[in-house]
């Protein structure tokens, strides 16, 4: 990448003096290669995620080409608009929209379910620019004749395999569908399934075609390890952990919403553990080191039970996942970004693209049965440069889904030395458990063949293989493997 500037890209001074305050300094390499094709007028096929600056890699070349062709602002009627799967990520892009484009006046809405539609209405009848919306909520304004996609000349689809894992789809095609032929479409998904690329397919044309690794550096940085212990015991376990004052800000994942309301209902009996924690934020100023914790759920449900059994105990905790309220959701953001709380709660779709800086810890409650979705959770922490760490508990059930997970980052993770270690959910030592790097491209290229993780040294059953999600989520498995081995290729 030669590319060294933003100036060198062709943005225009509004949007370079917007960058500046912003501080960044050098584009990204998502940014360095998209920019010029989309100020070009090309459409885009984006294969990067989260973290990587490809907000501001389709919001520049937007903003340079609406005020290129400046029109009054027209009543229901956005000159662009950007779909996103999340609430949390549409506001995130309406943020940074207003940033980018602070010296030129453009109008910008965010629609998104969860909220009331008053005020949605009310910033569609004064007329904008720039639309950043969910699905489900624009198509509702649609049908109520609110919103009309006839002026659109920018389209981006942002997250697509989310949009597909949340069964988005058939809304997006929807609206798409309602869309003038002649427009510039902008598609980013951080995995290609077949699926998302029909899509992308439909959306498109001629598109240049830009893949960003995923950030493996990142990953190195995260201090990795693993609790092998039973399921009954995670929760005793996960108070355990907390009672330690470095564990000062903590994100605790679970898989479900039952397996979240049990933890929390642990937690809450644990009355000790818990006022233990409270009692070491006096400490926090000391104990930076572990003073944001993020704990991930796998269900709504359960993410709610952690955060109440916390909350009665006077930790600060917040939770976040879809069935909260949007105001809830973002006050709880808020509280955990400004250090009010110190545990962070959530399932892994509410904290997809949220952007806390300081998580000194995550914690995988349950471990998820995507290998990816593992990555994405840790990435949480060790931003900007900072280290982290990640820890998992994972049951005798889950071992499979941690041979996954090391296969695919070629890691093993450290098993947790000391007195929290349940011998008995322990694998047997001989098991094909952790792999020596050189050995895991050769077990992930036999990953399709099921059965034959059965032989293990030991001789011992191994844990069943736990159902994937569904066929897309295997596919985007070793889609996403593929990339972060070559990421891996080139770290080296
Ligand atoms: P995104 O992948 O678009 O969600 O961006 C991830 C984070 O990187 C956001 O906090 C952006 O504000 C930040 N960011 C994006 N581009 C740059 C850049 N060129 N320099 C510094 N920070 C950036």
């Amino acid at each position: 990448m030669n590319t060294t500037t933003f100036s060198e890209l062709g943005l225009a001074e509004p949007l370079l003096r917007a960058l500046t305050a912003e501080n960044y300094q050098t584009p990204t390499p998502i940014q360095a290669h998209a920019i010029p094709a989309l100020l070009a007028g090309k459409d885009l096929l984006g294969v990067a995620q989260t973290g990587t600056g490809k907000t501001a890699a389709f919001a520049l070349p937007i903003l340079q080409h609406l005020s290129a062709n400046r029109s009054a602002p027209v009543p229901k009627c956005p000159r662009a608009l950007i779909l996103a799967p999340t609430r949390e990520l549409a506001l995130q892009i309406g943020e940074a929209f207003r940033a980018y484009g602070k010296f030129l006046g453009f109008r910008h809405a965010v629609i998104m379910g969860g909220v009331g539609f008053q005020p949605q209405v009310q910033a569609l009848q004064r007329g904008l620019d720039i639309l950043v919306a969910t699905p489900g909520r624009l198509l509702d304004l649609m049908q109520q004749n609110r919103v009309r996609l006839d002026r659109v000349t920018h389209l981006v689809l942002d997250e697509a395999d989310r949009m597909l894992d949340m069964g988005f789809v058939r809304d997006v095609r929807k609206i798409v569908a309602t869309l003038p032929k002649r427009r510039q479409s902008m598609f980013f998904s951080a995995t290609m399934p077949p699926e998302v690329s029909k899509l992308a397919n439909e959306m498109l044309s001629s598109p240049v075609r830009v893949e960003v690794t995923p950030q493996v550096i990142t990953v190195d940085k995260i201090r990795q390890h693993v609790h092998f212990v039973n399921a009954a015991d995670k929760r005793g376990l996960l108070v355990k952990l907390l009672g330690d004052p470095a564990l000062a800000r903590v994100l605790v994942f679970t898989r479900t919403k039952h397996g979240a309301n049990k933890v929390a209902d642990v937690l809450e009996r644990a009355q000790v553990g818990v006022e233990a924690i409270h009692g070491n934020k006096s400490q926090n100023a000391r104990q930076r080191a572990l003073e944001r914790v993020l704990v991930f759920t796998r269900t709504k449900h359960g993410a709610n039970k952690v955060a109440d059994v916390l909350e009665r105990a006077q930790v600060g905790v917040e939770a976040i996942h879809g069935n909260k309220s949007q105001n809830a959701r973002q006050r709880a953001l808020e509280r955990f970004r400004s250090g009010e709380c110190r545990v962070l709660v959530a399932t892994d779709i509410a904290a997809r693209g949220i952007d806390v800086d300081g998580i000194t810890h995550v914690v995988n409650f349950e471990i998820p049965n995507v290998p990816e979705t593992y990555v994405h959770r840790i990435g949480r922490t060790a931003r900007a440069g900072a280290d982290g760490v990640a820890i998992s508990l994972c049951d005798g059930s889950e071992r499979a889904y941690l041979r996954d997970i090391e296969r695919l980052t070629r890691r093993p993770i450290a098993v947790a030395a000391g007195r929290y270690v349940d011998a008995a959910a322990r694998p047997a030592p001989a098991s094909n458990h952790a792999h020596a790097p050189r050995q895991a491209q050769a077990a992930n290229n036999a990953q399709a063949q099921r059965p034959a993780q059965a032989k293990n040294g030991s001789g011992a059953t191994p844990a069943p293989r736990p159902p994937s999600r569904n066929g897309a989520d295997k596919h985007s498995h070793r889609h996403f493997a593929r990339g972060l081995n070559r990421g891996f290729a080139t770290a080296r």
